[in-house]
């Protein structure tokens, strides 16, 4: 018996998937200034050593600039980069972790 049997998040409908909903970000300024006002939380610059990326970040490949989704990322989504105006597709990389891909 399993009493965890009556969870109401997976409708028989829905489409096979075991992901878990995507958590959700409040993004906060971040004083970048390449990009229009409104458009500034959702970019921030790469610290490089010691700097980490949140699981609702991800590094463009052309300018480096990190991008930030109100959502956390998953593979296959994809993100502009507007500082550099590149479209990308977020992928799982070697180690486990995400990263974008350029979408020509
Ligand atoms: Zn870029």
């Amino acid at each position: 018996m399993n009493d965890d049997l009556d969870t109401v998040t997976a409708p028989a409908t829905a489409t096979a998937t075991d992901e878990p909903p995507r958590r959700t970000y409040e993004l906060e300024e971040t004083g970048f200034r390449e990009v229009p006002k409104r458009w500034r939380r959702f970019y921030r610059i790469w610290q490089g050593e010691g700097d980490t990326l949140a699981p609702n970040e991800v590094i463009c490949p052309v300018c480096k600039v990190v991008i930030r989704s109100r959502r956390e990322l998953r593979p296959g989504d994809r993100v502009y980069c507007m500082p550099c105006m590149s479209r990308l597709v977020v992928v799982r990389n070697a180690d486990g972790g995400l990263e974008a891909e350029v979408v020509y």
